[in-house]
């Protein structure tokens, strides 16, 4: 069987950026072959992050382009933009992220078996993009549990019990090895119609078991592998089944500042004031400078901020407002002053109630529940 590609995808993102660095400093011995989508359209800052990170790394990070693109004289959001007639991306039409992040992506596997380093954080709950191919595994470092659920429904899938529970039998013993057995054997439904109460019980199962162990849990989990197709299975070892590190957003930025590669601008908070009341903004997310998932004080920062960017990004929305960025606003109205005091002051209520309640962090506020929206451009 031939060994997997490892590799990794920098968006631009502090979360990638930083996984690229942990991966190469922890596991010098993988040979990681890292790449980035240019959609032509980031911000400067993410250009200026990919080049400081290749000069940490000594290794060149792949620029996955088209060269039938890049001979039409467009950069790849204007040529697609241009072959849908002028009909903007949107969280209902996610033409971008499909034609020019996984597209690319898949072809730059090329149907070879590979691991894909995902840098969710451990302070995150959700899965983030699996590929549909069986040939791609997505490993999770920064997690407690590494694994993605597609792997653990098989390893819990109960006609797989006994051939688990001899994996178990090899690496737990005593009263652990009665937990984790008590776990597993604990029902899961695997009834689509009840799909959310299969994740719960999944989550509760694996982490309980890594309650007990994260090493031996992660090397039972790779012995079942091996009876597999999944890319792991070719491997002899892995050296990330011993790793218990669960990282969180203050050691992401730990990670960029003492790295030097350092932390993209556009994170940083900027003050602003209005009706005499103090408020910050910040961009959250890496991707592209018109990017439908930003909230509308993000569009209000890059207005002011990077003025030259918002024009180009009014230039996309056609005269009759048919297709607007912003559902049913088009930026024109979004900039009027009336409106942007309405959304500062409105922003900084929010950021007072959510700073009193839960997180003290602009970018849990910004970041909100939109987030999962493009895990493959904002990690
Ligand atoms: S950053 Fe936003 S606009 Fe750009 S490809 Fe991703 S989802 Fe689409």
């Amino acid at each position: 069987m031939k060994k997997p590609r490892h590799i990794l995808g920098i968006s631009g993102g502090k979360d990638s950026a930083a996984l690229a660095i942990y991966l190469n400093d922890r596991y010098p011995q993988i040979d990681f072959q890292y790449y980035f989508c240019d959609t032509g359209k980031e911000l400067d800052e993410t250009y200026e992050l990919i080049t400081s990170i290749e000069s940490y790394l000594g290794k060149s990070i792949k620029k996955l382009d088209n060269p039938e693109i890049n001979s039409t004289g467009d950069d790849p959001f204007d040529f697609y933009f241009k072959s849908f007639r002028g009909y903007l991306p949107s969280p209902q039409a996610r033409w971008c992220t499909a034609l020019m992040k996984l597209k690319p992506f898949e072809k730059f596997v090329n149907g070879d078996s590979a691991i894909s380093y995902v840098g969710i954080r451990g302070d995150e709950d959700r899965e983030g993009y699996i590929s549909r191919e069986n040939n791609i595994q997505s490993i999770f470092p920064f997690r407690k549990n590494i694994w993605s659920n597609d792997v653990l429904l098989k390893f819990f899938d109960p006609k797989n019990q006994p051939k688990v529970s001899e994996y178990f039998n090899q690496y737990f013993s005593g009263e652990n090895l009665d937990r984790v057995l008590s776990y597993l054997k604990e029902p899961i439904s695997f009834d689509r119609n009840h799909k959310a109460e299969t994740e719960k019980t999944l989550k509760h199962k694996v982490n309980s078991s890594l309650n007990v162990g994260i090493p031996e849990f992660n090397r039972t989990v790779f012995d079942f592998l091996k009876t597999t197709d999944y890319p792991l299975a070719s491997e002899i070892d892995y050296a990330l089944l011993d790793n218990e590190d669960v990282l969180v957003r203050d050691d992401i930025f730990k990670i960029l500042r003492e790295s030097g590669v350092g932390v993209p601008a556009y994170y940083e908070k900027v003050e602003f004031e209005v009706d005499g009341q103090k408020g910050e903004y910040a961009r959250s997310r890496s991707g592209c400078y018109f990017c439908f998932f930003q909230q509308k004080i993000e569009w209000i920062w890059l207005y002011e901020q990077h003025p030259e960017m918002f024009k180009k990004a009014m230039t996309y929305e056609n005269e009759d407002e048919l297709f607007t960025w912003v559902p049913n606003e088009s930026l024109k109205e979004l900039v009027q002053p009336q409106r942007i005091k309405q959304i500062k002051l409105g922003h900084i209520q929010r950021s007072n109630k959510e700073k009193s309640k839960s997180s003290p962090y602009l970018l849990d506020i910004l970041e909100g529940t939109e987030r999962d929206g493009c895990n493959t451009c904002f990690l």
